[in-house]
């Protein structure tokens, strides 16, 4: 007999999303792309399974990546009358069983979660005699969190960055010493970090019979949600948790995985069918969270995914009524475009969205400083989610303070070269390091730089004292807090929610896909697929814009992200406009076909090279050879990683394209004034076969 909280569990279900909720207790899995109601079959599984009498609420664990999402689900579920199951993120399931077995398997010994990992890996780094500066400490960081996480042992590095392709941030043998020596001082401290947590949780249940047979009488049911996103470390952890038992249900869309570079795979997902062949598999097409405008483009961006797995081929259907098309807009710069962004939003509260219905979404967090002055110039709350406001974030702090010392001094010089110059010791350099956290706070400190030169352009007499007292203004500003607000998010952070307003904005090459993603089509896939997770983010309005130059008055060098290509309609007035920009004559921006080929460039080592990456090199051998030695000599002077000075690509770019003459220099792109003006000289004897000083 069905009652009536089944009936009315079952009701709001299409039949695929009833089949998957009906389904006997064992593995089910749920394939299917976004909006689908994913999060919504499986809330409702639990709560079907409770009410029916098949598991008491308090033998089901969910779990899932975020805090934001897990307490979505328990709301989720406190609304469906099960307030008792247990949705937790990986995370905080592993710690708090942690904590429960710690003392009967290994006695009384205390152990502390780790306060920020940087200041041991600093200490393995120097005994390891390798580099220590702030920013290598954050790559080892973040290296070592993916070799954990993929379940490789410091001496199994080496072999796995080698069969993965992957570039390890030093070398690889200096990356083993860090890593064992991270190790050894934190279990000597008796500190945990977070991939221990789930490590220790993984290794108890696995060597402690006794305790994971408690453990299988507690939980009888597992629910994981965004599966497509689970590290081999979490995988060894579900194992432990379901033992020898199948009752296992998983969603997840291998179209929005993103977290690859942390060491997520979709795989688990996509052959779950080969550990569990008598699993029940569901497939969902219908999307209920989209108007047919937005799943349209949607299923665009995904269809040019290159090499998609076969679990990952669906196409969504809309099923809400028709709304608005999306919206594509090209500024010249930021501040224009984080205006037009705020107007907009503007509009749709006066026509009734709520601020909370609304969402600004970006590539990296730094995006988001134009972002809130807007806002706030236009009086409109906001909320920074997944990331802190811009004038709370460490590095823009300790900015701050170098700047507000500096200017008790009076110091000499142009405002932007003073500020660059200041803000060198708080980490920026000329070039933008490699990726992750590094380039993050890279990206906050060029910010500011940006700041001092629209400060410089638009206030007569802008000095360092005015910049200090702007910046102290803004920062105020900003504060206020929020009650509710419009949500800025990376679109890391975005994953799993919905809106009814999204802009995507700082659509440019570059940013997305990110520039240390070129040359690596894994990396550059899973750039597309974070424009796939914004895109369906949004229940009705969708607004993409992009601008060609940072600042007011600047280079207008920047391309539109390239997934934009063939989806902007060819009546839309910005198609032509691109079109228009990037047919000129001359200038480094409109270098747009290769010079061996004649094809289209791609990609910003392609752009900066003028032909494409796998067309045959015109390289000047010896020149080349001659520019590696100085730059490694130039780096040593000023002590700082060679890519600083220039990176491989515009060396290969500087030897194959011999410019000889300022003017030819900075026509290749990423040598701007600062790098003519310190390098210029050097590289140009250098060409011209004279010797360099
Ligand atoms: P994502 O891949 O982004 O995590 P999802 O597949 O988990 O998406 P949900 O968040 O569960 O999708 O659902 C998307 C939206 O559609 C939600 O607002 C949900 O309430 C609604 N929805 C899902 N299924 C139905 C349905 N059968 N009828 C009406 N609305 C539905
Ligand atoms: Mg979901």
């Amino acid at each position: 007999m069905v009652g009536d909280a089944e009936k009315n569990l079952l009701e709001g279900l299409d039949p695929e999303q009833r089949a998957a909720v009906q389904a006997p207790r064992g593995p089910v899995c749920v394939l299917a792309g976004a909006g689908t109601g994913k999060t919504r079959t499986i809330t409702h599984r639990i709560a079907y399974l409770v009410h029916t009498g098949h598991v008491a609420a308090g033998q089901v664990l969910a779990v899932t990546f975020t805090n934001r999402a897990a307490g979505e689900m328990r709301t989720r579920l406190r609304a469906l009358g099960i307030p008792g199951a247990q949705a937790r993120t990986f995370h905080s399931a592993a710690l708090r069983q942690l904590r429960y077995f710690w003392p009967r398997v290994v006695g009384d010994a205390p152990w502390e979660l780790i306060e920020g990992k940087l200041r041991l890996i600093g200490q393995a780094a120097h005994k390891a005699g390798a580099p220590t500066e702030i920013e290598v400490l954050r790559d080892l960081a973040s290296e070592i969190e993916w070799a954990k996480a993929s379940l490789i042992s410091p001496d199994d590095y080496p072999d796995a960055v080698r069969r993965r392709h992957r570039t390890p941030p030093i070398p690889a043998d200096q990356v083993v010493k860090v890593y064992q020596g991270y190790e050894k001082l934190k279990n000597n401290a008796k500190l945990l970090d977070f991939d221990d947590l789930l490590l220790h949780t993984a290794a108890v249940l696995e060597e402690h019979p006794q305790v994971a047979e408690e453990f299988h009488e507690r939980y009888r049911c597992f629910v994981v949600d965004e599966y497509q996103d689970v590290t081999p470390l979490q995988q060894r952890v579900l194992n432990g948790w379901l033992g020898q038992r199948d009752d296992l249900t998983v969603v997840g869309d291998a179209n929005q995985t993103i977290y690859s570079f942390a060491g997520a795979s979709s795989r688990p997902l996509l052959e779950f069918t080969r550990r569990f062949p008598e699993a029940t598999v569901i497939r969902l097409e219908r999307d209920y969270r989209s108007t047919p405008q937005v799943v349209g483009l949607a299923n665009q961006v995904i269809s040019a995914a290159r090499d998609r797995p076969a679990g990952s081929r669906l196409k969504l259907i809309g099923q809400r009524p028709a709304g608005p098309v999306p919206q594509f807009h090209e500024y010249d710069d930021e501040p224009t475009e984080a205006a037009a962004v705020a107007k907009r939003i503007q509009d749709l509260v006066d026509a009734g969205t709520p601020l909370s219905e609304i969402a600004v979404l970006y590539r990296v967090n730094a995006q988001s400083e134009a972002y809130e002055q807007a806002l706030t110039e236009a009086g409109i709350p906001y909320l920074v989610r997944g990331g802190e406001r811009f004038f709370e974030r460490q590095e823009v702090r300790q900015a701050m303070s170098a700047l507000r010392a500096a200017s008790m001094d009076a110091p000499e010089g142009e405002l932007p070269e003073l500020v660059r110059r200041l803000l060198e010791r708080v980490g920026l350099t000329a070039e933008p390091p490699a990726g992750g956290s590094a380039r993050e706070r890279w990206e906050s400190l060029l910010a500011i730089v940006e700041l001092a030169e629209e400060l410089t352009a638009t206030v007569e007499g802008a000095d360092l004292p005015k910049f200090v007292a702007e910046l102290e203004t803004r920062a105020a500003a900003q504060h206020p807090p929020t009650v509710e607000g419009v949500t800025l998010a990376s679109l890391h952070a975005s994953k799993g929610l919905e809106w009814d307003a999204v802009f995507l904005i700082g659509l440019v090459d570059g940013t997305l896909p990110i520039q240390f993603a070129d040359g690596d089509e894994a990396a550059v896939e899973e750039e597309r697929r974070l424009l796939y997770v914004g895109v369906t983010r949004a229940r009705e309005h969708l607004w993409l814009s992009w601008s060609l130059s940072r600042s007011p008055g600047g280079r207008r060098h920047r391309r539109r992200c390239r997934f934009l290509y063939g989806l902007i309609p060819e009546e839309h007035p910005t198609a032509r406009l691109a079109r228009s920009s990037t047919n000129g004559a001359k200038g480094p921006a409109q270098k747009l076909s290769c010079r061996i080929c004649g094809r289209s460039l791609v990609g910003t080592v392609a752009t900066k090279l003028g032909r494409c990456t796998d067309c045959p090199s015109d390289v000047d051998e010896e020149l080349l050879s001659k520019l590696r030695d100085w730059r490694m000599t130039r780096a040593k002077e000023l002590k700082v990683p060679a890519y600083v000075v220039f990176t491989d690509a515009t060396l290969m770019a500087i030897a194959e394209q011999r410019p000889t003459d300022p003017a030819g220099l900075v026509s290749i792109s990423g040598i701007g004034a600062a790098k003519l003006n310190r390098f210029g000289g050097d590289v140009l004897a250098l060409v011209n076969g004279t010797s360099a000083e």
